[in-house]
């Protein structure tokens, strides 16, 4: 038997439809990659008794169990009470957990509010568990319950994501490493291939028959277009177990091809980042029905300042010509929604940002505005490319996302597939412009 871990999530916005548990989603494959059944996700409000029942319930069904929420110092924080309560042990304070909450209350320049002490308020036997985000401590607590065979222990850890995943990562990972092997679970290791611009029957039709296996096992997780492929196996050690999964990875992307993103689990905007960098191309848009979609992808990546000039957010006939130079009477004889306006988008975006390469979006996103000419769901997107050294290149591309665009998110669906588009055949021309670099002898 694998060994369980169960994830408790505390917080009564959770259960009231205010906040989806975000936390246990992010564990989920960690834990797995660890070795771990992930038995049970449960969900409870900020009240004592039955916080203390949801852990009770995990505690007995699986190995360890991991709390989120509720360290805080307010009176809604009952996470340590509900831990102690458990164990049948006493709160004692855990000196290093409070010089901490002191010790940034002095960076702050602020006397530590009378609360807050309440954050190095531990069950007798818990161990502390550093937060290099925030003020709240975590920490572990072995748990006997021998009438059932499992004896847990527990991670309390706090509620905030980024906080959580920090002291995931630092404190927690490495234990649950080495408990998961002592368990006797094998060492398993993951390997993630982002996949963009393929549809799940393509898909399933190129790789099926590499997706069979228990181990290496493949799944398949889609959104927007995108298709991240998760291949997990395992092996005597944890070299052996990478090894395998990177073997049946690389089987898969060689399958798929230019389709593959990434072979590490990156995403789109991260990759295309990357490869402006690596290529020193600078980047702009021209976007219509994307309403600046595009910028916002590629602007969540840390540094892109060096790449990305900017994005013209175009809706109006007139701004396409007052901001981008696009001729009215281009317009006028092909409609704004069409191969020569993308084109004209594009190629006026490069000239006047002074960018390497353009990339252009005009559509229709719907609900209205289709005609049975130009379906609702029809998108034009040119790339429009002129960098130093580098070959002229010019292309436009048209897609009909119409098939899945009807329903209640058909709108967002085809301005989200829109710009992610925009970005994946930026990142085919980047590839090949390093590829045509380094033939080069460069
Ligand atoms: P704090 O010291 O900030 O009070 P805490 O450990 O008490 O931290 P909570 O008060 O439970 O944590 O949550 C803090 C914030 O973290 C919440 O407002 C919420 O935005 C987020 N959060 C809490 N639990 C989750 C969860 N399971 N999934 C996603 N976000 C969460
Ligand atoms: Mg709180």
């Amino acid at each position: 038997m694998k060994p369980r871990a169960a994830i408790v999530a505390i917080g009564s916005e959770l259960v009231d439809g205010r906040l989806a548990d975000t936390n246990g989603q992010r564990l989920d494959p960690k834990l797995a990659g660890m070795g771990f059944e992930v038995a049970y996700h449960v969900c409870v409000a900020d009240r004592l008794p039955d916080i203390v029942e949801a852990i009770r319930f995990a505690a007995r069904r699986a190995h360890v169990v991991i709390l989120s929420g509720g360290l805080g110092p307010t009176i809604d924080d009952i996470t340590r009470d509900a831990a102690a309560a458990v164990a049948e042990q006493e709160l004692r304070t855990d000196e290093a957990a409070l010089a901490h909450v002191k010790m940034i209350f002095d960076a702050l320049g602020r006397e530590m509010p009378e609360n807050n002490a309440r954050q190095g308020l531990f069950p007798e036997k818990a161990v502390g568990l550093p937060n290099s985000r925030g003020t709240a401590f975590g920490f572990r607590l072995d748990l006997d319950l021998p009438h059932d065979g499992l004896t847990s222990r527990i991670y309390a850890l706090p509620g905030v994501p980024h906080e959580l995943d920090a002291m995931f990562d630092a404190h927690v990972a490495p234990q649950l490493r080495m408990l998961a092997h002592a368990l006797g679970a094998p060492n398993f290791s993951s390997s993630t291939l982002v996949v963009f611009g393929m549809s799940e029957s393509k898909l399933d039709a190129a790789i099926a028959d590499l997706c069979r296996d228990d181990d290496p096992a493949v799944s398949l997780n889609v959104r927007d277009g995108t298709v991240r492929i998760t291949v997990t196996a395992s092996g005597d050690d944890v070299e052996a177990a990478t090894a395998g999964a990177r073997a049946r990875a690389d089987a898969i992307a060689e399958r798929l091809g230019r389709r593959v993103v990434d072979r590490d689990g990156r995403d789109l905007p991260e990759v295309v980042a990357d490869l402006l960098e690596r290529t020193g191309t600078r980047l702009a848009f021209a976007e219509s029905c994307t309403g600046g979609m595009a910028a916002a992808l590629i602007t969540r990546v840390g540094g892109i300042s060096k790449s990305f000039l900017e994005s013209a957010v175009t809706y109006s006939n007139a701004a396409k010509s007052d901001r981008l130079g696009v001729d009215p009477g281009l317009i006028e004889a092909h409609g704004a929604v069409s191969a020569e306006v993308a084109q004209a988008m594009a190629s006026g975006a490069r000239i006047r940002s002074g960018a390497d390469v353009a990339v252009s979006v005009t559509g229709i996103a719907g609900p209205d505005g289709g005609t049975a000419e130009k379906p609702v769901g029809l998108v034009y997107m040119a790339i429009d490319a002129s960098p130093k050294g580098g070959q002229p290149f010019t292309e436009v591309i048209e897609r009909r996302f119409g098939a899945l665009a009807r329903g209640g998110h058909g709108r967002e669906r085809v301005r989200a597939l829109s710009a992610m588009t925009m970005l994946d055949r930026l990142r085919v021309w980047l590839e090949d412009r390093l590829a045509a670099r380094s033939d080069g002898g460069g």
